[in-house]
């Protein structure tokens, strides 16, 4: 059976677009291989491709911020973007390359069996609810909302919110940015949230 390891490798070596002769590192993703919750980004960014390491630059300490608000650990959750080489001068992947690149993101999720996938920014949900096939409109329209999809047999939640590079490029969406994150992992009592994934604790249920 394929492991996240073996994955690793070969993006490591791949050539399949001309991305790879542009990056300075590949960037698979890092994490916990049994993470019940992924979250996927589009692509490296400057940062990213000189450490080699996902979300590690400015918009990575934000979501690093914002998801230990709520309780939520690096370490506990798997991270990664569709495309594992740093466009050049961070523009938008093509079509072509998001076609390519996007099958090493689903064998990863193949691998590790998520129960939720949160999808960081535009590119990365609109990639994932194809896949999943789902009706992609704009991430304003559905960023925020919870989809239940079939995959792995059990059911999976694919969660599509702003990419923190978003949010930190438009500091009026911080707050409800947060908001969002605390709707879908702060737990209340009655409520579906993080709790049903089972790694976090919460001190205190109470309303
Ligand atoms: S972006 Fe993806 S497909 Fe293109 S060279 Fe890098 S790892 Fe390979």
């Amino acid at each position: 059976m394929e492991t996240l390891e073996d994955i690793e490798k070969e993006i490591r070596s791949c050539k399949r677009c001309e991305l790879h002769k542009t990056k300075k590192n590949y960037v698979p993703g890092s994490g916990n291989p049994k993470a019940k919750i992924v979250f996927v980004g589009e692509a490296p960014g400057r940062e990213e491709d000189l450490k080699g390491e996902p979300f590690v630059g400015a918009a990575g300490k934000f979501l690093n911020d914002v998801l230990s608000k709520v309780g939520i650990k690096r370490e506990d959750v798997f991270i990664c973007n569709v495309l594992k080489c740093r466009p050049p001068n961070n523009r938008d992947p093509s079509p072509e390359e998001v076609a390519v690149c996007g099958n090493y993101l689903i064998r990863q999720l193949e691998v590790i069996k998520p129960d939720m996938i949160v999808c960081l920014g535009r590119i990365s949900a609109n990639y994932l609810f194809d896949h999943f096939k789902l009706a992609f409109t704009k991430i304003s329209s559905v960023q925020g909302k919870v989809f239940e999809v079939d995959s792995w047999n059990k059911k999976i939640k694919i969660v599509p919110v702003y990419h923190p590079a978003a949010v930190l490029y438009k500091p009026n969406l911080k707050d409800e940015y947060e908001k969002t994150f605390q709707k879908l992992f702060s737990q209340k009592r009655g409520q579906q949230t993080l709790l049903d994934y089972g790694f976090i604790k919460f001190e205190n249920n109470q309303n």
